[in-house]
């Protein structure tokens, strides 16, 4: 039994609908036994939630505006991949779903507010019309399939918007639902990123989390393998938009993978490997549109163990946050404080380091959560602000993390020397140098503006493009 999950390009449109049911039913022909996992058409996840923040500030335009694509994107598609006999059947589904979103944008837009809640109701719509798309397309290139939704199977925590999942009901209730469809020769056709409470409301795993659901089904059912179907020939040696020689890495361990994940490649989410590992389950990322072409293994202990840095990933949209003062030498607790000020905003740190001196911390967040950072911290560090023993709390936006990635960089001397010096070369400055724990990575901050210039040069100078 194999997990297979299709990303929003490979569902982007009818044809392309089509194009993975035909790689779903060779796999069901042909002995093998699939449980499909999809996301939302390409675009459509961003389209539904822009349509619903504007539906609370009451910008009808948009909201109108969005309405009609859903229906003409989704009707296009149901026309294109339904069997005859199935065109009226489906279509019906569809327009029935995007009613459910117009009556939910009519509710939003009366309480002129969008709860957490409200947003994940609506953010489910994409997966719970794809499935029902895909599953009829499977089933027309004469495969049994059936649509379902993840909210009969996974059951998360209350976290809007970032849920969790809970083991124990989860496992139940997913063997349960697809054991016996699976016996019969069905292939389940389940909605990724989205699940429920245990009181049935509607939660989302955070955005690109279908990656996840995959994984969480795949820990749940026992199966041999998670295959991801992406746009890209497998984990590249960088981001291919960025870098156009990046290369197909043949095979990573679950600890590199999980480093380049968390590091900005969102080419798997990094959700997706704690699960895999607790059931050492294998996942390889395919491409939908070259089929046969490269892949990516992730597993335990992959064969080549000694190319030292694999891939240089990158992450946009940070903000580097300093606290100094000469007064913090030797006061015991202020990072401790620091953190969590921090973390009781809810706010989490991407990246820290500390100079040897002891006379600043920098911390690296997302740019959106900027003020609330310095708000706390300017609370938190009052008394030592008026004190001076805390001269300045402040935020450098518009920067970007740059990490190299591979096993064992870090006892390796001469690894920074090199990423310094490729960058010194192109005359990009560092702003600061990462203090990782992990001896997976070594990453720097530079500004966002000059971070693909420095991808660039990284990955020359060590080569990876072959
Ligand atoms: P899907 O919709 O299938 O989930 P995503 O857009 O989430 O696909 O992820 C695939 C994209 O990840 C690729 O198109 C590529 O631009 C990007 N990406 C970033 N880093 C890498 C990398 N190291 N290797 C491959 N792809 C990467
Ligand atoms: N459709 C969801 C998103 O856009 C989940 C996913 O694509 O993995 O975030
Ligand atoms: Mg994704």
């Amino acid at each position: 039994m194999v997990v297979m999950k299709f990303g929003g390009t490979s569902v982007g449109d009818g044809e392309r609908i089509l194009r993975a049911a035909r790689i779903v039913a060779r796999e069901a022909t042909t002995g093998g036994t699939p449980v499909v996992v999809v996301s939302a058409m390409e675009g459509v996840t961003d389209a539904l939630i822009r349509a619903a923040r504007a539906a609370a500030h009451h910008k009808s335009d948009l909201l109108h505006r969005t309405i009609a694509e859903l229906y003409s994107r989704h009707e296009e598609a149901a026309q294109k991949v339904a069997a005859p006999g199935e065109r009226g059947t489906l279509l019906a589904e569809v327009r029935a779903l995007v009613r459910e979103f117009e009556n939910l944008c009519s509710a939003i837009q009366v309480l002129g507010e969008l709860t957490p809640r409200g947003l994940d109701a609506v953010a489910s719509l994409g997966e719970r019309l794809s499935v029902r798309l895909l599953a009829a397309a499977v089933r027309r290139e004469g495969a049994p399939a059936r649509a379902v939704e993840a909210t009969e199977l996974i059951v998360t925590n209350d976290r809007h918007g970032a849920a969790s999942p809970l083991w124990e009901p989860t496992r139940k209730r997913t063997r349960t639902a697809l054991l016996p469809l699976l016996e019969e020769g069905v292939t389940p056709v389940v909605t990724g990123f989205i699940g429920a409470t245990e009181e049935g409301a509607i939660t989302t795993l955070g955005r690109g989390g279908s990656d996840f659901s995959a994984a969480i089904l795949g820990h749940c059912l026992d199966v041999e393998e998670v295959w991801i179907w992406t746009d890209v020939d497998g984990v590249m040696t960088a981001d291919p938009q960025i870098v156009p020689e990046a290369r197909t890495l043949p095979e990573l361990s679950y600890a590199e993978a999980a480093e380049l994940s968390y590091f900005g490649a969102k080419v798997i989410h990094p959700k997706t490997i704690l699960p895999a590992v607790e059931r050492k389950i294998p996942i390889r990322i395919k491409n939908t549109f070259n089929p046969d072409g490269p892949s990516t293994l992730i597993v335990e202990e992959p064969q080549d163990n000694k190319t030292l840095v694999k891939a240089i990933t990158s992450i946009k949209g940070l903000s580097l946050l300093t606290v100094e003062g000469r007064g913090m030498l030797g006061v015991p607790g202020i990072a401790a404080k620091l953190f969590s000020a921090v973390a009781e905003e809810g706010i989490s740190v991407l990246m820290i380091s500390q100079s040897s001196s002891e006379q600043s911390i920098c911390f690296v967040i997302r740019e959106e959560e900027t003020e609330g950072a310095l708000r706390a911290l300017r609370e938190a560090f009052a008394p030592e602000l008026a004190g001076r023993n805390v001269d300045r709390i402040w935020a450098e936006r518009g920067v970007a993390i740059v990490a190299a990635v591979g096993k064992g960089m870090k006892e390796v001397p001469g690894i920074a020397a090199k990423l310094f010096g490729a960058l010194g070369q192109e005359g990009i400055n560092v702003i600061s140098i990462a203090q990782g724990s992990s001896e997976y990575n070594v990453s720097l901050v530079v500004k966002e503006d000059e971070v693909d210039q420095a991808v660039r040069a990284i990955h020359r100078e060590f080569a990876l493009g072959g």
